[in-house]
């Protein structure tokens, strides 16, 4: 008999990725289709099943093969029945059944869990996180996402809201307003929207020189200012140190909670690699207790696009009992 699969998916406000994964966390096939987000998204599930289905039968392969399936979604999710509490990104309706709706078109146990905490998953079976079992994992993308693995575990808290790294306060006084409803969120000066609106707001406070001032403000891209630190310019120089002190401090807080063992940082923002890891790291062991600071190691996530997936199909594993 063939070795069995796990079937990974990961799913976005744009696409949905989805894969074949071995029960060793090898991908054996990847796709992605779109976001289907048409009568409040309620097709998705239905597009999910056909997509894995098609795959499967131009591999050659039925159902037999799949041990099950792993999904990541974006909002918190009841651990109780494994709907969605909130997707707002898609459109769907409070507590959609999104763990019930699938396993009725596949016929396959489904495990749901939300995105960053699997994508966190994902670099601990298979990335940066290199298996450690106290790993805090941030993703730096359109927002601040994150996920805890605490003793091996994902922490869920107790309405799956745990290790929203991204909301923690670091502004105390005067920040600007974040998707949540609060202020002065880590999101709001981490994320690659938050990096852009936190450099406009120096530009106008700040007097120092800058081939920022001589740019389209519009068109300006969190890439950019890093781009520009790497040159050596002063205010984008300015900008990466006060974001990575914000950083620092909210990642040092989350830590001496947890005190792991990695701190994986993901998502577009961290494609900046070490302009952005080198000062982050300094400011990390400012704000750290001295032994959770000795015990961390920073570093950037591995898996790109396929944590996602990938960590869906641990889930899907470990369900499964393999
Ligand atoms: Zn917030």
């Amino acid at each position: 008999m063939d070795q069995k699969w796990l079937a990974g998916v990961d799913i976005g406000g744009t696409t949905i990725k989805m894969a074949f994964v071995s029960l060793q966390g090898d991908i054996v096939d990847k796709w992605e289709i779109y976001t289907n987000k048409s009568e409040n998204g309620k097709h998705i599930p239905t597009e999910i099943a056909r997509s894995i289905e098609n795959k499967l039968s131009e591999q050659h392969k039925t159902k037999e093969i799949l041990a099950g399936l792993g999904v990541g979604a974006p909002g918190p999710i009841n651990d109780e029945d494994g709907s969605v509490a909130v997707g707002v990104n898609i459109g769907w309706e409070k507590n959609f059944p999104l763990k019930a709706k699938l396993e009725q078109e596949l016929s396959l146990p489904v495990i749901v869990d939300n995105d960053a905490n699997v994508a966190a998953i994902g670099e601990m079976w298979k990335g940066a996180g290199e298996r450690a079992k106290d790993v805090l994992c941030v993703t730096l993308g359109t927002g601040v996402g994150g996920g805890v693995i605490a003793n091996g575990e994902v922490l869920h808290g107790v309405n799956g809201a745990a290790g929203e790294i991204g909301h923690i306060t670091v502004v105390v006084d005067d920040g600007a307003p974040c998707n949540c409803g609060k202020k002065g969120c880590l999101e709001t000066v981490a994320s690659a929207t938050g990096v852009v609106r936190f450099a406009k707001e120096m530009l106008k406070t700040s007097e120092q020189e800058s081939k920022l001032r001589s740019m389209d403000i519009d068109r300006l891209t969190a890439k950019d200012i890093f781009d520009l630190a790497k040159e050596m310019d002063p205010l984008a120089n300015e900008i990466v140190k006060r974001i990575t002190h914000y950083l620092g401090l909210a990642l040092a807080n989350a830590s001496n909670v947890i005190n792991p063992k990695k701190i994986v940082i993901g998502g577009g923002v961290s494609k900046a690699g070490n302009i952005l890891l080198n000062p982050l790291k300094e400011e990390f062991q400012k704000f750290a207790f001295p032994r959770v600071s000795e015990g961390a190691e920073l570093t950037i996530a591995k898996l790109e696009n396929d944590a996602g997936v990938i960590g869906a199909a641990w889930l899907a594993k470990t369900e499964a009992g393999y």
